[in-house]
């Protein structure tokens, strides 16, 4: 018994509300429930980060409202993320009340992005509650060079978080951001690792998401690059695998196993993009690589009804731009927020 096992569950099967001004349909949407996290990832943090008064971080009332409004207007996908959502306190209840949405069926998924560090406590859980697919980040199989990109995480943790996930009947996707220096090389065992046990896997661009010590452009790599490479001892064929993201993925032949890429910088996916982020703030983001942003919070702590809520939340999708325009040469990163702020 979860404190929201009384609440009423949402009405069945919405068909979707949010269409914005280009014709797409929101049906996506990612929800950052903590800008705190456990690792400082080199590419995603700052060494020494000032983290949010919590007073300005939604409660898990406030979150479970927001979503559910969203799932109301037609969200069938909520993907929770951070920061690190495990480390939030109480998120499993969040977890536990947001389930009613996937008994109800108005939810076809729900799902989160972590960086696996507590997923062996909390796996089994996450099964009960209805959760199928996580993805876990993961760089590197090598236990000094994940020290170093994480600023003093433990690989064991992480490997532990995915096994016992496995174990629990969850589906795991590895994400892995692709780094010129510290992990191109090793992506191929990286690959062969994920699928050998089963694991979808998906290589990512570094975007240039807020101010971090070190200098990005060092560090990009294009992964059209890296799938040349990977085509000169694997094949790749082409699949369509509709996640709902933004990947474009492969079938490795030699492994059997799934390969996404998600390319924000060689190749834009905004024509498609159906999906919205909400920051652990109650800040509505409607596209990763650009400044617009609607204060829901400010919406919700006004004391609005339902009905003004959708309102706001209507006008916000009325703007969502057509697209981003990252360029990793770029003097200074696209958007300032961090992704651990957005929610990756
Ligand atoms: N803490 C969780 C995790 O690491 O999976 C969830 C939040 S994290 C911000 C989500 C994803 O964003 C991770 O896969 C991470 O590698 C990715 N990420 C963070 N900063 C990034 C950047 N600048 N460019 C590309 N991906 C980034
Ligand atoms: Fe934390 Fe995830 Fe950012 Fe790494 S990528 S610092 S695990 S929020």
């Amino acid at each position: 018994m979860t404190p929201y096992d009384d609440i009423p569950a949402q009405a069945v099967r919405t068909e979707p509300r949010l269409i914005d001004g280009f014709g797409r349909a929101v049906t996506y949407l990612r929800v950052s429930v903590t800008d705190r996290c456990d690792l400082r990832c080199v590419y995603c943090m700052a060494e020494h980060m000032t983290f949010l008064p919590k007073a300005d971080v939604l409660t898990l009332e406030e979150l479970d409202r927001l979503a559910s409004t969203f799932v109301g207007l037609g969200v069938r996908k909520l993907r929770l993320t951070g920061g690190e959502p495990l480390v939030r306190k109480g998120f499993m209840q969040l977890v536990a009340s947001l389930s009613r949405h996937l008994r109800s069926g108005a939810l076809d998924e729900l799902t989160l992005t972590t960086n696996g560090t507590q997923l062996a406590q909390h796996a089994a859980d996450l099964a009960r509650y209805g959760v199928r697919r996580v993805n876990v980040s993961l760089d590197t199989l090598k236990p000094d060079l994940f020290r170093k990109l994480t600023r003093g995480g433990n690989l064991a943790q992480v490997i532990a978080g995915v096994d016992a996930a496995l174990a629990a009947g969850i589906a795991i996707k590895i994400n892995a951001v692709a780094l010129k220096d510290d992990n191109a090389a090793e992506l191929p065992d990286l690959i062969a690792w994920a699928h050998a046990r089963g694991c979808d896997m998906t290589l990512i661009e570094t975007m240039p998401l807020g101010e971090v010590e070190q200098d990005r452009t060092d560090q990009y790599l294009s992964l059209k690059d890296v799938r040349r490479e990977l085509s000169s001892f694997w094949t790749l064929d082409d699949i369509h695998h509709a996640t709902g993201g933004p990947a474009r993925y492969t079938r490795v032949a030699e492994t059997g196993g799934r390969l996404g890429f998600i390319t924000p910088l060689s190749n834009h996916f905004c024509d498609t993009c159906n999906r919205v982020r909400l920051t652990c703030t109650g800040t509505l983001h409607t596209c990763l690589g650009r400044d617009d942003a609607s204060d829901l919070r400010a919406v919700l702590r006004a004391g609005a009804t339902d009905a003004e809520l959708r309102q706001a939340i209507f006008a916000a999708i009325g703007s969502k731009p057509k697209g981003h325009d990252f360029q990793i040469a770029a003097a200074r990163p696209a958007v300032a927020r961090h992704m651990s702020t957005t929610g990756g």
